[in-house]
């Protein structure tokens, strides 16, 4: 792995910076206006009839190890997600709507052994519920007080980093229900779905927690109720965040991660799927991207498979809600899901692999320590809300200008053509907050920027994107 370094050049130096696939660029650090660029920088390269780079999907190069983060993903324990997964288990039913009183059975039981819990990892876990008074709706067939379980663990920052799961669950009891939504007390043991889900976030709450790293972002852990009845815990959450302007960067959402044999007997236990709905330049998009390209330098033995996709068919998740309001969040899915287990009392702990539920954690806290260690992804937008994206002051140029992020010593600019998906360039620019390239169109490519800390951690990437337009019915004379 190349270790990329800051600080060596300084204004008027040329960086050399792998992309990938063998490719070198060279780009001008200290003139925005690339006046003098070589004929081989960048522009030229993405522009000319000669340009045949191949496109690097996985832009790695450019990332640093950071040891901090290394140390975070090796101190993830299977043992004891495993230990999670069969606790969250044992109390037999996590329905949303069954006992809060019974001390060893129901939804009551499991979130106060999950607070008892957290709250023994660290005294800097700030542990409680999060509970809503709903009337009846939909699936939730009267009223009920609908509680998250949450840890929060204070960053520098106000800006927030989620890892959650949702730890209510619900069965069928027996063939022939299936039509009929089941009852809030058949047993629903949910090691999968999603006690692997809830798990995965309890660990890393205990990992991150006792780490005594000081993150630039504020951690919040948590465990969603009343997903099963239509994403009742989160929708709450999301709406609420949304109304009090709470800034949410990342939402790294875990329902179903644990499994490895397919109901098909096909098995998969190297990778784990991202789902992550559009537009192509949507929050979760570039979230997915993020997770994609830091998974490959912490984790490169198992694949991050992006799906460009909100969810799995005719099925629904707490990312979601928040996608709603414009925030980013994805949903991790194991590869291979056994359908068979699922809302049934056979989703027991013998189908949940702690290895592989490990592997997908640490994919996980990859990605939530680097957003949370990095500066924040630098504003692009003008005070009308604009990408600030331009033709320059020739008319023929790609001028990118951005907000500076407190925190950041570089930025990174991300290019691709405008009909391909994953980034394709990457070049590094100095500590600026402008930058032009020389006959670029700004129609043909998508750009982004991405702010860079002092030890090179990288921020999330902020997309030169319009919204799409909204339809304005034209007057029409009788
Ligand atoms: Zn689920």
């Amino acid at each position: 792995m190349d270790m990329f370094r800051w600080g060596g050049g300084g204004l008027g130096s040329w960086l050399t910076v792998g992309v990938g696939a063998g490719v070198a660029l060279t780009a001008l650090i200290s003139n925005p206006r690339g006046e003098g660029a070589p004929s081989h920088g960048i522009p030229y390269a993405l522009q000319g009839p000669e340009a045949s780079w191949a496109p690097a999907s996985d832009a790695t190069a450019t990332l640093p190890v950071d040891p901090r983060v290394e140390e975070l993903v090796e101190e993830v324990s299977a043992e004891r997600l495993e230990y999670l997964v069969d606790r969250l288990a044992s109390f037999e039913t996590r329905h949303t709507l069954s006992s809060v009183d019974d001390p060893d059975r129901g939804i009551g039981a499991a979130r106060e052994w999950m607070m008892e819990e957290l709250r023994g990892y660290s005294p800097r876990l700030e542990v409680e519920l999060d509970c809503y008074r709903v009337p009846a709706q939909g699936r939730i067939t009267r009223e009920a007080e609908i509680c998250n379980v949450k840890a929060v663990l204070p960053g520098r920052s106000d800006r927030r980093v989620y890892v959650s799961g949702h730890y209510d669950t619900v069965a069928g009891v027996e063939e022939g229900m299936e039509d009929e939504w089941p009852q809030y007390d058949n047993p629903a043991p949910g090691a999968n779905d999603d006690g692997s889900g809830t798990a995965l976030a309890m660990e890393l709450a205990r990992v991150l927690s006792q780490s005594g790293l000081e993150f630039d972002a504020t951690l919040v852990f948590i465990g969603f109720a009343g997903e099963e009845q239509g994403l009742f815990g989160a929708r709450l959450h999301a709406q609420r965040a949304d109304e009090e302007g709470i800034r949410i960067d990342a939402i790294f959402n875990n329902d179903i991660v644990g499994n490895t044999t397919g109901g098909n007997g096909l098995e998969d236990g190297a990778s784990i799927r991202v789902f992550a709905p559009g537009p192509e330049d949507s929050p979760a998009r570039q979230l997915a991207r993020y997770i994609r390209r830091h998974g490959g330098v912490y984790m490169p033995s198992h694949q991050v498979r992006l799906i460009a996709r909100e969810d799995r068919f005719g099925r629904g998740g707490d990312h979601t809600p928040f996608t709603w309001y414009d925030y980013a969040a994805v949903r991790f899915t194991e590869s291979k899901e056994n359908y068979a287990r699922q809302h049934t009392v056979a989703d027991t702990p013998d189908g949940v692999d702690p290895e592989y539920l490990a592997r997908n954690a640490q994919v996980n806290i990859a990605g939530v320590a680097s957003v949370a260690l990095a500066p924040s992804a630098p504003d692009i937008h003008s005070a009308q809300g604009n990408p600030r994206l331009d033709r320059g002051e020739t008319g023929y140029d790609a001028r990118l200008r951005w907000e500076r992020s407190p925190g950041a010593v570089g930025y990174r600019i991300f290019i691709r053509t405008a009909w391909t998906r994953d980034w394709e360039d990457i070049v590094e620019v100095g500590d600026l907050e402008e930058w032009v390239f020389p006959d670029l169109s700004i129609d043909d490519y998508t750009f982004g920027v991405a702010a860079v800390g002092p030890d090179g951690l990288e921020s999330l990437v902020s997309p030169y994107v319009r919204p799409p337009r909204t339809p304005s019915p034209v007057e029409v004379l009788p």
